[in-house]
């Protein structure tokens, strides 16, 4: 089974769960009239209700309680082994060419957006500025440092980044 199949298994009891929730008052009486007709009128109702060395109908309860025991420690693992939720979108911030960088993820790791670039020193936004020309510059407004400098459009720089941070993914996420 893949684990989305565990994830969507593990959320049965909860469904059982809402469905008792809503239709208690029904179901409790019929139960109950269930169980009365089969004590009453079965063998094993009959043993049920007969006494050996021990309580038969205790025995049942322990076996029942044991089997809703199984069934929670399952649920608890399923719960553990059915979160996938991938880790590389918790990698939202990392250092790059002297910058902390933050961004956000779309659907899916190379599909990066919200990219932007904060000065390790002060925290403030970083801001490009024309350096000597064709040279542009990543600079703090704030504390006035010099972060980095580039070629070509902001849009290719901002992708070389991504790239960094898509590398990243897949050495330390993926394999
Ligand atoms: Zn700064």
């Amino acid at each position: 089974m893949k684990r989305s199949d565990y994830a969507s298994l593990s959320k049965y009891p909860e469904k059982l769960q809402v469905l008792f929730l809503q239709y208690w008052k029904l179901i409790l009486p019929v139960l109950l009239i269930i169980i009365g007709l089969l004590v009453t009128f079965t063998e094993a109702g009959h043993w049920l209700i007969s006494k050996g060395d021990y309580s038969n109908a205790l025995f049942t309860l322990l076996v029942i309680d044991s089997v809703i025991l199984v069934g929670v420690l399952a649920k608890l693992l399923l719960n553990y082994l059915g979160d996938d939720t991938p880790k590389w979108m918790s990698y939202l911030t990392d250092e790059f060419h002297g910058a902390r960088w933050t961004w956000k993820y779309q659907e899916a790791f190379d599909q990066i957006t919200d990219l932007q670039p904060h000065c390790v020193n002060c925290k403030h936004d970083l801001k490009v500025v024309d350096g000597e020309y064709p040279e542009k510059m990543v600079t703090c407004p704030s504390c006035k440092s010099m972060v980095s400098r580039f070629f070509g459009s902001y849009e290719n720089y901002l992708q070389t980044i991504r790239d960094l941070i898509k590398q990243k993914i897949r050495k330390n996420y993926l394999e």
